[in-house]
Parts: C-alpha cells; sequence; structure tokens
C-alpha cells in the first residue's frame, strides 16, 4: 500500500497515525509545509520502517513563509524528497503570485544544485505555468504531480516533461480525475490520499485510506486490482532507485 502524498503531521495525532502506518505496512511520503517543520516531522519516522518524509514550502503559505527558504537552503542536502512545492492559481491566492513563483523557482533551483530530487508538486488551477517552470529547470529531478487537474492537452504536456502522477481516492471520484487517469501512463502513477486535507464522506482519509485508489484504478484501467497493485510496486521501486542512481546517494530509500 502506498500514500505518496499525505501530511502526517497535520492529523491531530501523528505518532498514532504513523504508528498504525508502521502497523499496516504503508509506505508513506509525508509533506511538510514550511521547512521548520521538516526536522520535526521527520521524527515521525523510525529505522527500518517505510515512513519518508519531503522538505516542503507550500505555494498557499509562501506569502507567510518565504523567509524560511534559507531553512530550505541549509536541509536540502539531506532530504531525499521535496514537498510539498508548486503554485496555486485559486483566487484567494493568485494576490500572491508573485511570490509563489519566487519560492517555486527557488526551490526548483536548489534542488537542481544538489543532483535533483523527487518532488511532490501542488498544481491546482495553475498546471501551465507549473509545468512552464519545470521546464525551465531541468535538472531539478523527478517531478510527481499530485491530485493533477489540468486538461488532456496539459497532461500530454505533463508526460513530455517526464512528469509523474499521484493519483488517490478524492481525485479518482470525479469524471473529470478518472478520465484523466485513464490517459496516465500507468508507469508513471503512483496512489496518495492528501490526507488529512482530502476527505471522504466528510473524514479525512488516512494514508490507507489511499488503498481506495487502487479499486478504483482498477476499474478505470479494466485490469484487476492485483495488477494495479503490482503495476505501483514497480513504479515505486523504479523511481526510487533511479533517483538514488542520479544522485549517488547512500540509499536510505523505500
Ligand atoms: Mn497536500
Amino acid at each position: 500500500m502506498i500514500d505518496f502524498h499525505c501530511h502526517l503531521d497535520l492529523y491531530p495525532d501523528p505518532k498514532r497515525v504513523a504508528d498504525e502506518c508502521r502497523e499496516r505496512g504503508v509506505y508513506i511520503l509525508s509533506m511538510t509545509t514550511t521547512p521548520t517543520a521538516w526536522q520535526i516531522s521527520s521524527r515521525l519516522s523510525q529505522e527500518g520502517d517505510r515512513i519518508r518524509t519531503a522538505l516542503g514550502l507550500h505555494p498557499q503559505v509562501a506569502h507567510e513563509r518565504h523567509a524560511e527558504l534559507s531553512v530550505f537552503d541549509e536541509l536540502i542536502g539531506g532530504a531525499h524528497y521535496v514537498g510539498e512545492i508548486g503554485l496555486d492559481g485559486a483566487p484567494e491566492f493568485k494576490n500572491h503570485w508573485a511570490v509563489q513563483v519566487k519560492v517555486f523557482t527557488h526551490i526548483l533551483e536548489a534542488c537542481r544544485r544538489v543532483g535533483g530530487r523527487i518532488m511532490s508538486i501542488h498544481s491546482r488551477r495553475a498546471t501551465k505555468a507549473v509545468l512552464e517552470h519545470l521546464a525551465k529547470h531541468d535538472g531539478a529531478g523527478t517531478p510527481i504531480l499530485h491530485w493533477f487537474s489540468g486538461s488532456l492537452r496539459e497532461l500530454e504536456r505533463a508526460i513530455d516533461l517526464g512528469c509523474w502522477f499521484s493519483v488517490g481516492p478524492a481525485m479518482l471520484r470525479s469524471e473529470r480525475g478518472q478520465e484523466l487517469a485513464e490517459h496516465m501512463p500507468r508507469d508513471r502513477v503512483l496512489t496518495e490520499t492528501d490526507g488529512p486535507f482530502a476527505q471522504a464522506d466528510g473524514k479525512s482519509l488516512m494514508p490507507w485510506e489511499a488503498q481506495h485508489a487502487v479499486g478504483l484504478l482498477s476499474t478505470i484501467w479494466g485490469v484487476s486490482a492485483d495488477a494495479v497493485e503490482s503495476s505501483l510496486r514497480d513504479n515505486l521501486r523504479k523511481l526510487v532507485s533511479s533517483q538514488a542512481r542520479e544522485t549517488a546517494q547512500p540509499s536510505r530509500v523505500l
């Protein structure tokens, strides 16, 4: 089971959720929304488990937290994963667009300098701009567009740029999400929940509920759930080993 985009540190009882993820053997990539949260949040993972913590600066808080870019720069050398980062073009964040772009650009540049990182990227109402930045910052690493919501044409462009995709139950419930998932390259897809933000039936999704996405993908792709699971596992292995190779990092990886 794989939840490649959730926010462990934002659940009411993060330690309990992390413990349950360990018991259930879930592979987790836990986002942080600010660089200063990364070290504390990293403590939710333990030696030998399957929980990893990404270093991030969320576009929705970029205007309040941009001063933490210096902290980001200090920590990036020791962080194998980056997220949540990106751009948000929704009306309530659009007036902070300039600072969002500054933060995103800075982070892509920092990732490139250290040889590239696996990056979980937010692109709500900003797909075109996110893709333009990724194209400009070739070498920043492997982008995973989380909860992709662009057009089919933008999806094609993202695929050409080498993007991966993480899809969750919330996204796959909508017809539009299903159509996008149908057109995604199956060897570049992972599952996610975006919990605790994303909900099902009024309740925050828990990381192990990424499993619901497997059933949905099985219907969308017209293959068995076992076949979906085996592709997801292969994808995860491939993603992590390619990154370890590129950056020659000692592979404390998944
Ligand atoms: Mn998120």
